[in-house]
């Protein structure tokens, strides 16, 4: 068995992780947090964390971010906004949340085979191709990329679902596609800037 090193020094720690979260949440408050721990004592998540609200918080502020990125935590918010809401400091931690998400996918070092961020991205791409969701596209895609033997076993509960007309092997597209990329291409800009 390997013995590994679990503690970091200081070197090894990302000076820029920060800023960049800031960036991307547009939450300087960040900065200010106390570590009293309400985000974690209110989140209805944290149980079910790697890490509470509140150490993902000073993991941001302090650049452990291999270990925020990599964890399950932000993957499991349900964005309740409860300790947002309860934050003595006004951190927007749900704003933060997010932000992690999209870098973890951006840097592509989400949990392998973990449903949530696959789902997340799957989604994302087909709505972006054609401004509307299709179901059976991305359960499909989502099984086959984290539990293929899953698909086998859903498949008469998806058979239902296609015969009662809640889901359809028809994929739906909106008329105006060049308007939707017009769109998505400004909120790329707006938060860019
Ligand atoms: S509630 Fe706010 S100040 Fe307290 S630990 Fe959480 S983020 Fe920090
Ligand atoms: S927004 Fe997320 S982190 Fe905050 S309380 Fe809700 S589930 Fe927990």
């Amino acid at each position: 068995m390997e013995i590994e090193r679990k503690v970091k020094y200081e070197a090894e720690l990302d000076k820029n992780f920060l800023r960049e979260i800031i960036e991307l949440s547009h939450c300087e408050e960040i900065e200010r947090c106390i570590q009293c721990g309400t985000c974690s004592s209110s989140c209805p998540m944290a149980v079910y964390m790697d890490y509470p609200p509140r150490k993902i918080m000073a993991m941001v502020k302090e650049g452990f971010k291999d270990e925020a990125l990599r964890s399950f935590t932000i993957w499991l918010c349900s964005s309740c906004y409860t300790c947002t809401v309860r934050c003595p400091a006004q951190i927007k931690i749900t704003d933060v949340m997010y932000a992690l998400k999209r870098k973890a996918i951006e840097d592509g070092v989400y949990p392998a085979r973990f449903s949530i961020p696959v789902l997340d991205k799957e989604m994302t791409k087909i709505i972006q191709s054609t401004g509307r969701n299709w179901e059976i596209g991305v359960v499909v895609k989502l099984y086959l990329k984290t539990n293929p033997f899953g698909l086998l076993k859903m498949a008469p509960i998806g058979l239902k679902l296609i015969k009662t007309g809640r889901m359809s092997f028809k994929k739906e597209s909106i008329k105006n596609k060049k308007q939707l990329r017009k769109l998505l291409n400004l909120m790329k800009e707006e938060t860019n800037a």
